[in-house]
């Protein structure tokens, strides 16, 4: 089999938010065959996304036999590493990834989890993340809850986590999410208040680039610390899994370098006594992972803006399940796609 076209583009969904997941947005990636399989994924980085792309990563892919995908990912990796290594050029390169890896299960007539060891058909109980409150009516939804605080305000924020840990009950896993917006003293003073209130984990509090701000929680902090959605490749893991600065670690297999690099963060996390969680998990690509991969599987629900993505399977009552499609089992139709950049 021989790669006869790489094709990337940036569709709209209606009631995509006009915010960075479009404008700087998911891209497809479509890789067409001599044998009439094509392969899809989905990557990030927009129009400068979709030029990489073309400029760069489709050359290195034409005429050649799709199958050793470990090889190309350091084909293209090399290639854009003068500008690459972390950001657009790698989430460019993850939807290369992934339509590869959609390409090897359609090519053994395989789910991608079952590639990877794992089974398809098991619950995989999921978690929403939310921005505000947990409405009453979603406690049977989901399994776990997420909330989105960026306040640096340490009361208020102790007050809505108390408030949600009374509705949900002693022991719904709850996690908190700042979004790199707190510092150190502050993260402290609030995992001090709420260390009683069964948080599972604190995410992204600091700004990635605070090394030593990290270095000082995963010592002081009564609460573990996740992170990981704005870190890229294996080798960008390493020294976070190494030095222990995250107890759990959430690369986004759309952004961090797709199915390839996942398999070895979650070999390393395993290695380094560290969980994975990854970001967007219950969507299609990370699912695969998750199925074959992970000793705690916890999906956190996908985004509504992607429906242009068909196949995803839906989650019922907090638990999603891949059915045993070749591939990743993802339906695109092509012809309805309302591209923002084609
Ligand atoms: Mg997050």
């Amino acid at each position: 089999m021989k790669i006869t076209d790489v094709r990337a583009v940036q569709p709209v969904a209606p009631g995509s938010p006009p915010d960075w997941r479009t404008s700087l947005g998911q891209i497809l990636v479509a890789i067409d065959t001599d044998a009439g399989l094509t392969g899809y994924g989905v990557g990030g980085g927009g129009l400068a996304g979709i030029h990489v792309v073309r400029s760069v990563l489709r050359d290195i892919l034409l005429d050649q036999d799709p199958e050793p995908v470990e090889l190309h990912w350091q084909r293209m990796y090399r290639a854009t590493l003068p500008f690459g290594q972390k950001g657009l050029a790698i989430m460019a390169l993850s939807g290369v990834d992934l339509a590869l890896w959609d390409l090897r299960g359609k090519a053994r007539k395989e789910p991608v989890a079952c590639l990877l060891g794992g089974k398809v058909g098991q619950p995989i109980p999921t978690y929403i993340t939310l921005w505000d409150e947990v409405p009453a009516e979603m406690v049977n939804q989901h399994r776990a809850f997420k909330l989105h605080i960026h306040s640096p305000n340490v009361t208020e924020v102790a007050d809505r986590i108390e408030k949600t840990r009374r509705l949900l009950g002693p022991d719904i896993p709850l996690m908190v999410d700042a979004w790199m917006s707190w510092d150190l003293d502050t993260t402290l003073d609030l995992a001090d208040r709420i260390k009683t209130l069964n948080i599972a984990w604190i995410e992204e509090p600091l700004p990635i680039d605070d090394l030593a701000g990290y270095d000082e929680l995963s010592r002081r902090c009564p609460i573990p610390i996740a992170g990981g959605e704005h870190e890229f490749t294996a080798a960008g893991f390493r020294d976070w899994i190494d030095h222990r600065r995250h107890q759990i670690v959430q690369p986004d297999i759309c952004w961090c370098g797709g199915m390839t690099e996942v398999v070895k963060i979650f070999e390393m996390a395993k290695q380094g006594g560290v969980g994975v969680c990854l970001h967007r998990g219950a969507e299609i690509w990370g699912l695969h992972a998750i199925a074959a991969l992970d000793d705690n599987p916890l999906a956190e629900s996908g985004r509504p803006w992607m429906t242009w993505v068909g196949g995803q399977p839906p989650i019922e009552n907090g638990y999603i399940r891949l059915d045993d499609r070749p591939g990743f089992g993802v339906d695109i139709d092509e012809d309805r796609l309302h591209l923002l950049y084609a």
